[in-house]
């Protein structure tokens, strides 16, 4: 088989997505071995879900401030900080729960040790979230504002071999 890019070149992997064949430079491009096109479609279906967090962490936002201004009675400035740490609680644990593997599901010795054992993952993954949620919302955004950077980058490729 020879590279879908590089007709010249033996092929050394296949895609991912579509097994079309890769020589050593396209299947290194990027991490896993991926053409350019199904490395779009999949950094699209990334940005999809980067959204959804963004539209959930905005409702949040207005949530918080609203909450806060009318059972707190919290002014107009002040009440942005109890909002943004919502938000951003929200950022830390999707972030973390999905980094810190629970628990085993296994029975421990005593059903104290295993509640406990839980205590203490959700508490970590609490105070995390609560201490990193706001950075890692700023991460995320940043990181995706690259990411679009690299999805127009690769649809004008893929456009131009069409
Ligand atoms: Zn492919
Ligand atoms: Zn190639």
């Amino acid at each position: 088989m020879k590279c879908a890019q590089h007709i010249e070149r033996d092929a050394v992997g296949s895609c991912q997505g579509c097994q079309l064949g890769l020589c050593q430079d396209c299947a290194k491009r990027f991490g896993a071995p991926y053409c350019a096109k199904c490395k779009l479609k999949d950094m699209k279906v990334q940005s999809k879900g980067f959204y959804f967090q963004l539209g959930i962490s905005i409702l949040l936002v207005v949530i918080g401030y609203y909450t806060w201004v009318r059972y707190f009675h919290g002014g107009i400035f002040e009440s942005l900080i109890p909002a943004a740490l919502l938000a951003g609680f929200y950022w830390g644990w999707s972030f973390f729960s999905k980094k810190i593997s629970k628990p085993s599901k296994k029975p421990q010795r005593s059903k104290w040790l295993s509640f406990l054992l839980y205590g203490a993952y959700y508490l970590v993954l609490l105070l995390l979230s609560i201490a990193l949620g706001f950075l890692i919302g700023i991460y995320k955004i940043l990181m995706n504002v690259k990411t679009m950077r690299d999805v127009k980058m690769l649809e004008r490729e893929c456009n131009e071999q069409v």
